[in-house]
């Protein structure tokens, strides 16, 4: 759509060039922000030209951009010891989205929207990824992704300040994975989305589970779980009104398929 209330997109070549006011917004993909109307916003600053490289392998992690395009995430193989890479395949392919969308939409983008069912926030959740924060006029911070998030379409963002990157620990990437999604109709949005990861030998089990809860959640234990005490986890964590309730499903609902489906994954990494 036509965002009759911008006067202004500017290009920035460099971060520090950017003077924030309000009515200022980040340009990404422009996905979201072209999808409806923006009324408070007068200008647009678009990130493309701050030239960031998409994705950075080293031996201890991997550096995606927040620029990074969803269709470059799809296009990465990693080292083979990488064993969670095909991870980003499967959260990419649960991101209901048109192919306009694929090749303009960034990792960044879908982070910062913050909605429960960011593929994007469950994959680097689930990757123990950590978030690199530039704020305006200070230091740059780092939040996990975990905590980036604080709610339905919140997060720990202030004002002005920019996502940098998101990096994942070579320690999560090689973990063994095991994931689970439904929606409630074929081509909706995620209801439950859920990822779980094991070290080797049976330890360092984590769960993330999104879409299913306003923002992500994590449990940890140092080896997989036997299926009560995994039930009893979550049960003790999510209490009945810890659940997010949409037309993409009630809370009982997504209650109901997270203990389903989180037995399941424990069960495939058994
Ligand atoms: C048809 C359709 C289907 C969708 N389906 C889903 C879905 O299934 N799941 C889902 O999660 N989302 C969905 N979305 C919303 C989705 O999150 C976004 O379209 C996409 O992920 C946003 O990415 P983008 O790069 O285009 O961001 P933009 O639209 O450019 O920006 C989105 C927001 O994030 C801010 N922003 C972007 N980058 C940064 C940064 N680096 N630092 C700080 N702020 C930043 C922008 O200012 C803006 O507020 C859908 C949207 C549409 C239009």
């Amino acid at each position: 759509m036509n965002l009759n209330t911008i006067a202004q997109v500017k290009r920035p070549k460099s971060f520090e060039d950017v003077e924030w006011r309000d009515g200022h917004a980040w340009l990404a993909g422009g996905t979201w922000l072209f999808s409806e109307p923006q009324v408070a916003t007068d200008t647009l600053v678009d990130l493309e030209r701050l030239g960031w490289p998409s994705l950075t392998a080293t031996p201890t992690g991997l550096e995606i951009a927040a620029t990074c395009k969803i269709r470059e995430l799809a296009a990465f193989r990693g080292p083979a010891a990488w064993r969670a890479v095909p991870l980003f395949q499967k959260c990419i392919d649960s991101f209901l989205m048109s192919f306009k969308i694929w090749n303009a939409a960034t990792v960044g983008g879908n982070i910062c929207m913050s909605l429960p069912a960011g593929a994007m926030i469950s994959l680097t959740a689930a990757l123990e990824g950590i978030c690199t924060l530039w704020p305006v006029g200070g230091p740059p911070r780092e939040v996990t992704v975990v905590d980036f998030v604080t709610g339905m379409h919140t997060n720990v963002l202030q004002k002005g300040e920019l996502l940098r990157k998101i990096y994942l620990p070579s320690a999560a990437l090689t973990k063994r994975f095991a994931m689970r999604q439904v929606s409630l109709t074929h081509f909706g949005r995620s209801a439950a989305l859920i990822i779980g990861t094991l070290g080797d030998n049976g330890y360092d089990f984590t769960l993330t589970v999104t879409a299913a809860t306003p923002r992500p959640v994590q449990l940890k234990f140092t080896k997989l779980p036997s299926a009560a005490e995994l039930r009893q986890a979550i049960e003790e964590r999510l209490p009945p009104d810890a659940w997010f309730a949409d037309v993409h499903g009630s809370a009982p609902y997504k209650r109901h398929i997270t203990f389903y489906l989180a037995e399941q994954i424990r069960a495939e990494l058994s």
